[in-house]
């Protein structure tokens, strides 16, 4: 099937590492130009680097910048424009999650966790709605977890920062039809940078590679039993994003073994 995402321009927030990275190179290969952002310069233009030489120079641009700062978001999006001469897709990606109890959770914390949630959404896309809007097939996916719908009780405060990321997209999807389509990922547990850095950070340092990625899975009785990899999380970004996806908006999409509860 032809995504039709040849010649397409899209914007990753986040594209240095993991999932990001995964949809940043799964689009590239789809004949999309990508811009992307991070906040680690060395690490994004190592990234970039990389990605130019395999798929040429002129598909590819960078930008360290956090989404959280709205005039780099500005920035960036101006950047794009002059680059590429518009937006047609925008994946909002960056972040990670909060490990923490309510009880282990401070009023800084909650701040900062509900800061990120939410701006991690609002920057980039009023950045780059007036683009999208141009565009004959402009689409936001935003990136959310199960969380939204089904907490944990290890990520309290994550959790509930991602039920109202989830109804802001919904809100989105009828506030900016019928021009942007926007479609949201909840994903379950997927290996990434994310997970490397709670495995060095794990608590029992007895505890094996093998032991602590086996351990996610089960502890969430994912049906299929087993981490996901960041590229099975892109094949499905990347389906949202595309005109082939030209009748979805306001919908959400799991990515996660099998994880929900709920029907
Ligand atoms: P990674 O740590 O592998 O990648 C995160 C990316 O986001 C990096 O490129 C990082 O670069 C960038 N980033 C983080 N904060 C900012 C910021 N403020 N501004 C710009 N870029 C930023 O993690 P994942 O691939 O796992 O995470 C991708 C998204 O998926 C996140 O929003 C995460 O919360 C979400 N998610 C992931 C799950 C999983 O199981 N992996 C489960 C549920 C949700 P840098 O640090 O240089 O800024």
């Amino acid at each position: 099937m032809d995504l039709g995402l040849k010649d397409k321009v899209a914007v990753v927030t986040g594209g240095s590492s993991g999932i990001g990275l995964a949809t940043v190179r799964l689009l590239l290969g789809e004949g999309t130009k990508v811009a992307f952002c991070a906040r680690d310069a060395v690490r994004l233009e190592a990234v970039a680097a990389d990605l130019a030489a395999e798929f040429g120079d002129g598909a590819v641009l960078a930008r360290a910048a956090s989404v959280l700062d709205k005039d780099a978001m500005a920035g960036f999006a101006d950047e794009v424009a002059s680059t590429f001469g518009g937006t047609d897709i925008l994946v909002t990606n960056a972040g990670q999650g909060r490990m923490s109890t309510f009880a282990e959770t401070d009023d800084a914390a909650w701040n900062e966790e509900l800061e990120l949630k939410f701006f991690s959404q609002i920057h980039p896309i009023r950045a780059f709605q007036p683009m999208l809007s141009d565009s004959d097939c402009g689409a936001i996916v935003g990136i959310n977890s199960l969380l939204a719908y089904q907490p944990e009780p290890y990520m309290v405060c994550t959790s509930a920062a991602r039920a109202g990321v989830q109804n802001l997209l919904k809100s989105l999807a009828n506030e900016l039809a019928p021009k942007i389509r926007v479609n949201s990922i909840l994903l379950g547990v997927i290996h990434s940078g994310q997970w490397e850095r709670r495995f060095a950070a794990r608590a029992d340092k007895s505890q094996s590679r093998e032991e602590f990625f086996a351990s996610q899975p089960a502890a969430q009785k994912a049906a299929l039993g087993r981490f996901g990899q960041p590229e099975e999380a892109a094949a499905a970004i990347a389906f949202l994003a595309s005109p082939a996806a030209s009748y979805v908006t306001g919908a959400r999409l799991e990515v996660s073994g099998g994880v929900s509860r709920f029907v």
